[in-house]
């Protein structure tokens, strides 16, 4: 058989790229037609990619899918310029609406109120954990090893973009206190575990890919997701009868799957933020199930948000032995966070911590990620790891005698809360452990108002996808006694017109 040359495929190609150039054209003088007038919906380009590209066994998909979408966004950018939408001078795809952060916003405003009302306001939106008299805590173990280290250790560099090696082997024995967790592993320090996040996104995903998100969920996932420019399906954790429930999940994962051939999602387990929902092991028996099968169709990768794990009742580390069960199609990478776990929370610190069942592509992924990490941030504070290692490695009696009465004050505070609720038919979402709970108003403009009355009523609450989440973290006993029946009031009020 006579073999085509490489110069002979090449010019085939060039033949190829100009027909499609040609038809680029003719498609883009079609879209100037219809001026700035946006022509695309998240609806209408799901319809289209249904329609004209191949079914989703052909070995191309991903490519055509990728092609696709790059088509909706040429169309949108060409629009935002003849619309002046635009900006002359950031990238294509950003968030061109400005940013403003929800949770600080409220809780500013809060604050403020605060001042005048002392007496009047309940600030249910810190995401930080207060004492009883609204003071945020500080665990005294952590600052007295840090307030130790010399200033010029704090001053330097760390030795290396990934951290110290003290701090590498520290954060996973602090994660893996237990031991069950018997897989090969990697771990890059990062700035909290938005900065483990931010590797993740930048790592394993790319330009309109499918990202598994949960909702309700923490609110930074989207923005995130949408400033990597990735698609977001979301999956819910409660079924009809409002239990946890992994149905949704499955389903959306086998969706995105199809689409990317890829699944790429995010569980933040224990102690979910906002509703407080701790898998089961039962759960984690049906998720690794699930993640080993839909890696045998593409690979997987499980995103885990361990930021308030710290703070489950039972330790929080139940999810380790699971981790064992999963196969090498799947890949983890766990998000690790000082913020919470030592009252750290500007002091940026975190962890990515890879696993997997197979060492060279943990070792692979981890040295791409520490160059991510070397473009994103360099390295991190350095003084910072010096003290989770001396507080893990040789103080971790103090830790866990300093954090455990506030753990025991948040279980008290969500009883307080949850009994509460139920004695005035407040709907809650599940709640297990954790920082937040959250009211559960599926509708949104009822949502949206009783939000609004609240402030009139100098409660300040957030709002999110499906509720409005309540900070137990941020208020003491006496608030949580007393919140349920002002908000089932207020949603009798708002329901009442
Ligand atoms: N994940 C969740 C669910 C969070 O609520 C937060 C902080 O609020 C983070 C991650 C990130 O925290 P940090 O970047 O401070 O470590």
């Amino acid at each position: 058989m006579n073999m085509k040359s490489v110069e002979d495929i090449r010019n085939e190609i060039e033949v190829i790229d100009t027909m499609i150039n040609e038809l680029l054209k003719k498609r883009m003088d079609v879209v100037r037609t219809a001026g700035s007038e946006p022509l695309y919906s998240r609806a209408r380009e799901a319809y289209i990619i249904n329609r004209v590209l191949p079914d989703t066994d052909n070995e191309y998909y991903p490519y055509y899918y990728r092609m696709q979408n790059l088509l909706f966004d040429l169309t949108e950018q060409m629009q935002n310029r003849i619309g002046n939408r635009a900006d002359r001078f950031l990238r294509e795809n950003n968030e061109m609406n400005g940013f403003t952060d929800s949770v600080f916003a409220v809780s500013q405003q809060a604050s403020a109120d605060r001042i005048q009302n002392p007496d009047k306001v309940i600030n249910s939106t810190v995401g930080s954990l207060s004492d009883e008299n609204h003071d945020l805590v500080a665990f005294r173990c952590v600052y007295q090893i840090y307030n130790s280290i010399p200033d010029s250790h704090k001053a330097a560099y760390a030795s290396g973009i990934a951290g110290t090696s003290d701090f590498r082997k520290a954060v996973y024995d602090f994660i893996n206190r237990t031991g069950e967790l018997q897989m090969p592993h990697e771990v890059i320090a990062t700035p909290g575990g938005t900065g483990a996040l931010a590797l993740a996104l930048s790592c394993f995903t790319q330009d309109n890919d499918y990202i598994l998100l949960p909702s309700p969920g923490w609110g930074n996932y989207r923005t995130m997701a949408k400033n990597s420019n990735l698609n977001v399906e979301s999956y819910a954790l409660i079924n009809d009868k409002g239990e946890a429930d992994l149905t949704d999940l499955m389903t959306k994962g086998i969706y995105v799957m199809k689409k990317c051939h890829k699944l790429v999602m995010v569980l933040n387990d224990p102690c979910q933020n906002p509703t407080g929902i701790s898998l089961s092991d039962s759960d984690w028996d049906k998720l690794t199930a699930y993640l080993n099968k839909m890696a045998t169709f593409g690979s997987v990768v499980l995103i885990q948000d361990l930021a308030y794990m710290d703070y489950a009742a039972d330790g929080g580390r139940r999810f380790l032995k699971h981790l064992n069960d999963l196969s090498s199609g799947v890949m983890v990478m766990m998000a690790f966070s000082c913020s919470k776990s030592m009252t750290a929370y500007g002091m940026r610190l975190g962890a990515a911590v890879l696993v997997n069942g197979d060492q060279n592509e943990v070792d692979k992924i981890a040295s791409v990620f520490t160059g991510a990490a070397r473009c994103l941030w360099s390295n991190v504070n350095n003084g910072m790891m010096e003290c989770f290692v001396r507080v893990t490695r040789d103080n971790i009696i103090l830790l866990d005698r300093e954090r455990q009465p506030f753990v025991e004050l948040l279980r008290k505070r969500a009883d307080s809360f949850i009994a509460g609720a139920r004695a005035c038919a407040l709907p809650l979402y599940p709640y297990n452990d954790g920082f937040f709970c959250t009211v559960k108003i599926d509708d949104e403009t009822m949502r949206d108002r009783l939000h609004k009355a609240l402030i009139q009523k100098h409660i300040y609450t957030i709002k999110i996808a499906g509720g409005l989440r309540i900070a137990l973290c941020s208020m003491n006993m006496d608030e949580c006694e007393r919140l349920p029946r002002l908000l089932s009031e207020g949603l009798k009020e708002c329901q009442n017109g």
